[in-house]
């Protein structure tokens, strides 16, 4: 059975009981299908993935880990669970493996429970610079309950500052340092990280929620070997269920699980630690590897074309499968760029610019890779962004060009 066959057997029961939701199910499919799904964080999730998140394991609460539940009949759901640990540890060379976070959020709370108490010093880059919103944001609990250093990138080069790193490492000697980022297109520096964190005795959490998938494919390098704690999603380039992981060595294993539950959450989810199983099953093949690569390969020709095109990319380029870009020289702001690409289908986020306090531009080819485009398609899409943003193509005929070239892409065929 092909996924849309599944999908509409799926709408066909909501339809009978429930129209207004099956409507919105099916409008949602429609507009994933005939729009570019370019935010940076995004992707489609495969038939196998869908299917383990629609199953009956949703009914099951499962609080606890598998062997020693709260609950009665978990002796299904306990090889789930087993299954998933066993997957995310080889592929990603981890002593231990949680994967009952609910969201990569979910994970970087528990990471920092596992590690930190109230009122700790934390160095991580600041927000204005890509730090996510659980990396010391006033409006989270991170910024509310921890002091947080933010290091910031070179105005320049839009480069991580590692001297800078270095020197606010010295003078506020945080417990923790955390490196990762929302909207950094270049690799991290482990290595260095590590040997910072190393002279001023602070634990390394690296929030890998978005390259995790790369490193899965072999296109990015690895945290595993030199932070403490990993945190990562598994719907990002990962391709797997909205959720979140965390990976750690064994001395570390005990403390974080506890912070998972039952410190910061209750029963796990079932359904979704099943479908993070079908995604670690699925990132182990070859073709994955095949696939992050080209991931890689359309973000930097997708760069390439829109600075072509007269964007400024910042950092030049990217490493990865997410770019940020300025297209201000194109005469409009980030804001009213994401907004006149939205309306020709092309669907991207708004991000902080290292230089200024203009918006700029986040996106990224994780999905559009999923769907089997290549480097052809990026430059006729860096070409049609830079063609709405001059006023130079009419947003209906994008529209049009963008509904021609998803359809020859469907993301879920049949
Ligand atoms: C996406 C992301 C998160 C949060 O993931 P959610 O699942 O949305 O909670 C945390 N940290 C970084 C760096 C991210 O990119």
């Amino acid at each position: 059975m092909t996924v849309s066959h599944t999908l509409e057997a799926d709408a066909d029961v909501l339809r009978r009981q429930d129209p207004e939701l099956a409507g919105i199910l099916l409008g949602e499919l429609e507009r994933q299908s005939t729009t570019l799904q370019l935010i940076a964080a995004e992707n489609f999730t495969s038939p196998a993935v869908l299917a383990a998140l629609g199953s009956p394991l949703a009914n099951k609460y499962a609080e606890g880990y598998p062997g020693a539940r709260h609950h009665g009949g978990c002796e299904i759901v306990d090889v789930a669970e087993r299954i998933a640990v066993e997957r995310a540890k080889a592929l990603f060379g981890a002593e231990h493996a949680n994967v009952q976070s609910h969201s990569g959020s979910s994970a970087v709370l528990a990471a920092y429970a596992a590690l930190l108490r109230p009122g700790d010093t934390v160095l991580a880059l600041g927000l204005p610079y890509g730090g996510h919103l659980t990396h010391g944001s006033p409006a989270n609990f991170s910024g509310r309950w921890f002091d947080f250093i933010g290091h910031g990138v070179d105005a320049e080069t839009g480069l991580i500052d590692y001297d800078q790193v270095r020197t606010l490492a010295r003078t506020h000697r945080p417990k923790a340092i955390v490196c990762g980022s929302i909207a950094y297109p270049r690799h991290i520096d482990y290595a260095l990280f590590r040997e910072v964190a190393d002279e001023v005795g602070a634990y390394l959490i690296a929030d890998a929620a978005h390259p995790i998938g790369l490193v899965a494919g072999g296109a990015a390098p690895s945290p595993v070997p030199y932070a403490d704690v990993v945190c990562a999603t598994t719907h990002k380039v990962l391709r797997g269920p909205r959720g979140g992981m965390i990976l750690c060595g064994h001395e570390l294993a005990e403390r974080v699980d506890r912070a998972v539950f039952p410190f910061t959450q209750g029963g796990a989810q079932m359904h979704t630690i099943a479908a993070k199983a079908v995604a670690f099953g699925e990132a182990a093949t070859p073709a994955f590897t095949v696939y992050a690569h080209q991931v890689v390969a359309n973000a930097r020709t997708l760069a390439a074309g829109l600075a072509a095109e007269g964007l400024v990319v910042t950092t030049g380029g990217t490493d990865t499968h997410l770019i940020t870009a300025d297209p201000v020289p194109l005469g409009v702001d980030g804001r009213t760029a994401r907004g006149r690409l939205a309306a020709a289908g092309m669907v991207m986020d708004c991000c902080a610019l290292p230089h200024g306090d203009a918006r700029g531009l986040r996106l990224g080819t994780a999905a559009v890779t999923t769907q089997g485009m290549g480097e052809e398609e990026m430059g006729h899409i860096a070409a049609l962004c830079a063609g709405v943003l001059r006023g130079a193509v009419e947003s209906q005929q994008a529209r049009e060009e963008v509904r021609e070239l998803a359809g020859r892409f469907p993301p879920y065929p049949g």
